[in-house]
């Protein structure tokens, strides 16, 4: 594909999750002759300011490989494959998953996340790729935490932050004890590429890819995985046009990665997820800016965000668009937050290591303090797990959030702000309860089992 200094332009200022602006164009100016220099840093995460700030010798470096990458986009027309080889492309994070698997045989396990009930493979007929590590096992089974990264291709920092903390957990079972209690008691899921397809697109054709590899229906390629979800699906911050990065896809979940994801959160009802994106140094509001919220539960999420950021160094915002994965777990029931880290999709190796080590300060403290309101199993009078569906009676929610059992043994998390909330438990074929929950104080979470009556047989 040839690439004009224009399309670069255009890229460019669609680099950043929508609302940010990292505009090379726009700052290039005053570089003259350098046009060659604005093509590349197009395609690059070197901000022209960066070069204005640079000592001579690096400067002179920088306009060298810059050049040079230039040069080989003009005469192969694609990009140059300039990519760190330190970040993995998406047969290495595969291998990166095995190895976790034979290093820690006792507590890691690779689950093929496109093989769960209405999950479906990418489309070009990959497997999305769960590492779950899990300790001790308990009777009745224990509440699941997911982590993931990567719906947005070319976000490498991100899938670094996801994988890294793949070894960080499993490392520390049975060292560090607020992890290793984690583990016992929580079963956790890393997700390091949720969009394989585009990953290898970045690896392979086009460095800065972001969507997945739909193929849509006016020709152009991808839908953003990322405003594809059905909670608020279309309602701010996504576009209708194919060619947009923020493309939200013909229908909600119409795409094979959101359908995948939405499988995982059925089958496992997580109480935390955490999904991690590029860049801002930022956690996101846990809803979009075209929810209705309730300054109760606006004030959980102050708390709660606050709690993450903090440690990280990190500033919060609300998400730039509905659709998101987040609010579709938190829809759901599971409490979800979207982290942007850094400054680039794919800064030097050396700052995302950095990078890392600031996020683990806020997600360490997430994974061993944080808890919800309550915690319990719904179950019938025998004993038989149910799937029932958890929603509290107040007005507390305007959009049909709720929570839910899960089928395999009726455990469930509910998360709720301070106040005394009635909350409805029903199961098909079941009397529904009410019950009252009250919350004074964050993470001290109450059990709740509840056993619902068989619905009275009217046949006589
Ligand atoms: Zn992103």
């Amino acid at each position: 594909m040839k690439v004009t200094r224009q399309e670069g332009e255009q890229r460019a200022s669609a680099s950043a999750d929508a609302t940010k602006t990292s505009a090379p164009a726009k700052a290039s100016k005053g570089y003259g002759s350098l046009d060659i220099v604005a093509l590349a840093t197009a395609r690059n995460d070197f901000a022209p300011r960066d070069l204005r700030r640079a000592p001579p010798a690096e400067l002179h470096k920088r306009q060298t490989v810059l050049a040079l990458r230039a040069a080989l986009v003009a005469e192969r027309g694609v990009d140059a494959p300039a990519i760190d080889p330190r970040y993995f492309d998406v047969t290495r994070m595969n291998a990166r998953i095995d190895e976790m698997v034979a290093k820690y045989p006792a507590i890691a396990t690779k689950i093929d996340l496109s093989a769960l009930p209405g999950a479906a493979k990418t489309h070009e007929g990959r497997s999305i790729f769960a590492l779950k590590l899990s300790g001790k096992p308990v009777a009745g089974g224990k509440p699941a935490v997911v982590i993931v990264a990567q719906h947005h291709a070319r976000e490498l920092n991100s899938g670094y932050v996801a994988q890294a903390a793949m070894e960080r957990i499993a490392s520390a079972y049975g060292k560090d004890p607020a992890l290793t209690k984690l583990l016992d008691e929580r079963e956790v899921y890393i997700v390091p590429i949720v969009n394989p397809d585009g990953v290898n697109t970045v690896f392979t054709e086009e460095r800065f890819w972001r969507k997945n590899r739909a193929m849509n229906a006016d020709g152009s390629r991808g839908v953003d995985i990322n405003r594809n979800y059905p909670f608020l699906f279309g309602a701010c911050g996504t576009s209708d046009q194919g060619s947009s990065e923020v493309y939200k896809g013909p229908a909600a979940a119409s795409e094979p990665e959101a359908r995948t994801m939405m499988a995982l959160q059925h089958e496992l009802r997580p109480e935390l997820y955490i999904d991690f994106h590029n860049h801002g140094n930022e956690v996101l509001t846990l809803y979009p800016p075209c929810a209705k919220v309730d300054p109760a539960m606006k004030a959980m999420d102050d708390h709660y965000i606050e709690r993450l950021a903090k440690p990280m160094g990190f500033q919060s915002r609300p998400p730039s668009a509905s659709g998101e994965a987040p609010h579709y777990y938190w829809s759901e029931g599971t409490f979800a937050y979207l982290v942007e880290v850094g400054t680039a999709f794919q800064p030097r190796f050396e700052e995302t290591v950095e990078d890392e080590k600031k996020v683990w300060k806020g997600l360490s403290q997430a994974l061993t303090t944080w808890a919800p309101a309550a915690r319990g199993r719904v179950t019938s009078a025998d004993g038989t797990p149910l799937h029932a569906h958890i929603q509290v009676k107040q007005p507390l929610f305007s959009h049909g959030e709720h929570t839910g059992s899960r089928k395999s043994d009726g455990l469930f998390s509910l998360w709720l702000p301070k106040g005394t909330w009635d909350v409805e438990i029903r199961a098909k074929g079941h009397v529904t309860k009410v019950v009252q929950v009250k919350v004074e104080a964050y993470d001290q979470a109450m059990t709740l089992d509840v056993k619902l009556d068989r619905a009275v047989d009217k046949v006589a």
